[in-house]
C-alpha cells in the first residue's frame, strides 16, 4: 500500500537525503499567495470580511463572531461525562508537564556593581486557534492553552472555525474544553481569516454592543495548509510558534517491532488530513511486507478510510529500507518528523540518538495518539521538516527573555576604554563618546565643531 523506496545500497548525505524523502506536494509556499488577499481582505474590511468568508469556506455565517460566554458554560454543562474526564485527564497531565517547564530569572554578575538580568516575561495577548475543518480538536484548546496559561499570559483567545450544524458557532467540545480551562474570550473563526482578524483585531458589528476583538501579540497553533500559510505570512506583525501545519508520523522499526501496531499508528495519523505523511523506515523488508497486508485490512475497517487511503497512497506516505539502524537513524534526522515513534530493540537507546524530531515515542506503548491527547506532552508540533530548527508548543513559547543591563559608575569606568576601541574600530565613534561623556573625556573630531 505504501511507496516502496530501497536505501540498502547506501544514504546519501543530508540535503540530498531530505530532496529524495515523501513529502507533502501541497507546500505552504504556494499557499500563501492564495491567502494573501484574504489577510489583506480582513485588514481592510475586518469583522464583515471574516463573516464572508465563514460563509463561503465553512459554509455558514455566525451571528457574531465572539461567542458569548454564557454558550461555554452550558457547552460545558451539555459534555458527556465521559468525555469531560477525559478532558480533565488531559489537563491535568499536561498541567503537571508544563508547570516544570517555567523559566526562572537568572542574574550574572560580571563584574562588582555590573550585572545582566535575564528576565522572562510572558507575552500580553495571544491567539490560539483549534482547528475545526474535517474534525474538531478540543485537545488542541488543551495544548495551547496549558503552556499559555503557565508562562503567565493574561490576554488569552481561542479561535476555532464556525460549524454549520451548532448555528455558526465553533463545536461545543472546543467551547467546553475553553470554559474548563477558564477561558472566556472565544471567537467563530477559522482558517486564514482566524489568523488575520487575531493580527489586525476588529470591531464584532454584529454583536449586540459591537464587541471589540483585540489585536493579539502572537498567535499559536495548528492548522492546516491555510492556516499555515497565513502564520508564516503575518509573522513579524504577530509572534508565531513552529509551523504546526498538516500531521506527520515517521516510525523508526527493525524486525522486532509489531506490524499490527506500526499499520495502527501510521493510519492514526493518515485519519487527520488527506495531506497527511505516515512514513515507515525499517531494517527489515518482512516487516514493511507485513504493515503493509495490515494497513489494507485495518483501513477497511476506519471511518474515514477514503481520507486515510488518500493519505496513505499520496506522495507524502511511504516505506523505507535501510541496511540498518545507523542508516535509518540518519534517515529519519533528515526527515525530522513532527511525531517520530521508536519501534525497535533498546528503543531508548535508538531515540536518544535522534537529533531532529518535533516528539519521540519511544518503545511499543508509547504510540502517537497517547500524546495527541493524555501523555501530558504537548501535541502542537513543528511540520514540514521545521523540527530540524523549531521545538513543539511549550511555556517558553510565551516568554520573551529580557536583558536588564545595570552598571554603576565605576563597572563603567572600568570598561570605558574598551568600549570606545570597539567602536571607533566600527567606525562608530558616537558610541564611544556616549561612554566617555559620563567622564568628562570626550574627543572632538578633526573638521567637526
Ligand atoms: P482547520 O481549522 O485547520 O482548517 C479549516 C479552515 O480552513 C476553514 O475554516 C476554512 O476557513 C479554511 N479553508 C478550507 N478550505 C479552504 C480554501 N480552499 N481556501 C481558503 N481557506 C480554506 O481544520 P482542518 O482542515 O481539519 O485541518 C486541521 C489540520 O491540523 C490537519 O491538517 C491536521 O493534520 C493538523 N494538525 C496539526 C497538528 C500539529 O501540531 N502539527 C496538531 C493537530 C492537528
Amino acid at each position: 500500500m505504501l511507496t516502496r523506496s530501497d536505501l540498502r545500497g547506501g544514504v546519501p548525505g543530508p540535503a540530498e537525503l531530505r530532496a529524495m524523502l515523501p513529502r507533502a506536494e501541497m507546500n505552504v509556499d504556494a499557499v500563501v499567495e492564495k491567502v494573501r488577499p484574504i489577510l489583506d481582505d480582513v485588514r481592510d474590511r475586518g469583522v464583515d470580511a471574516v463573516l464572508e468568508y465563514g460563509e463561503r469556506f465553512d459554509g455558514v455565517r455566525s451571528e457574531s463572531v465572539r461567542v458569548p460566554t454564557t454558550a461555554l458554560h452550558e457547552a460545558l454543562e451539555g459534555v458527556d461525562p465521559q468525555v469531560r474526564a477525559a478532558l480533565e485527564t488531559s489537563i491535568e497531565r499536561a498541567r503537571a508537564v508544563h508547570a516544570d517547564q517555567r523559566r526562572t530569572d537568572s542574574t550574572t554578575q560580571v563584574v562588582p556593581g555590573g550585572t545582566v538580568t535575564e528576565r522572562w516575561v510572558p507575552v500580553s495577548r495571544v491567539g490560539l486557534y483549534a482547528p475545526g475543518g474535517l474534525a474538531v480538536y478540543p485537545s488542541s484548546v488543551v495544548m495551547n492553552v496549558v503552556p499559555a496559561q503557565a508562562a503567565g499570559v493574561e490576554g488569552l483567545v481561542v479561535c476555532s472555525p464556525p460549524q454549520r450544524e451548532f448555528g455558526g458557532r465553533p463545536h461545543p467540545l472546543i467551547l467546553a474544553a475553553a470554559a474548563l480551562l477558564g477561558v472566556d474570550e472565544v471567537w467563530a473563526v477559522g482558517g486564514a481569516q482566524a489568523v488575520a482578524l487575531l493580527a489586525y483585531g476588529g470591531v464584532d458589528t454584529e454583536a449586540a454592543d459591537g464587541v471589540l476583538l483585540e489585536p493579539v501579540d502572537m498567535v499559536t497553533g495548528p492548522g492546516n495548509v491555510y492556516v499555515t500559510a497565513a502564520k508564516r505570512t503575518l509573522r513579524g506583525r504577530i509572534g508565531i510558534d513552529s509551523e504546526a501545519g498538516t500531521t506527520e508520523i515517521a516510525i523508526l522499526a527493525d524486525a522486532t517491532a509489531d506490524p499490527i501496531h506500526v499499520a495502527a499508528d501510521l493510519i492514526s495519523q493518515a485519519e487527520h488530513d488527506p495531506a497527511a505523511a505516515s512514513v515507515l523506515v525499517t531494517t527489515s523488508p518482512e516487516l514493511a511486507d507485513a504493515v503493509d497486508a495490515e494497513l489494507v485490512t485495518q483501513v477497511g475497517t476506519t471511518k474515514h478510510d477514503e481520507r486515510i487511503r488518500t493519505a496513505l497512497s499520496g506522495p507524502q506516505s511511504g516505506t523505507i529500507l535501510v541496511a540498518d539502524l545507523d542508516a535509518g537513524v540518519r534517515v529519519v534526522d533528515a526527515y525530522a518528523a513532527e511525531h517520530l515513534e521508536i519501534q525497535t530493540a533498546e528503543a531508548s537507546a535508538v531515540a536518544a540518538r535522534v537529533r531532529n524530531a518535533g516528539a519521540i515515542f519511544v518503545g511499543p506503548h508509547s504510540p502517537v495518539s497517547l500524546g495527541d491527547y493524555c501523555a501530558g506532552s504537548n501535541h502542537v508540533l513543528p511540520t514540514g521538516g521545521c523540527a530540524r530548527h523549531s521545538s513543539g508548543l511549550s511555556v517558553q513559547t510565551f516568554l520573551r527573555g529580557i536583558h536588564v543591563v545595570d552598571y554603576s559608575a565605576d563597572a563603567l569606568r572600568e570598561v570605558a576604554d574598551r568600549v570606545v576601541a570597539l567602536a571607533e574600530a566600527e567606525d562608530l565613534p558616537a558610541h564611544g563618546q556616549a561612554v566617555a561623556a559620563r567622564f568628562g573625556t570626550r574627543r572632538s573630531y578633526p573638521g567637526t565643531g
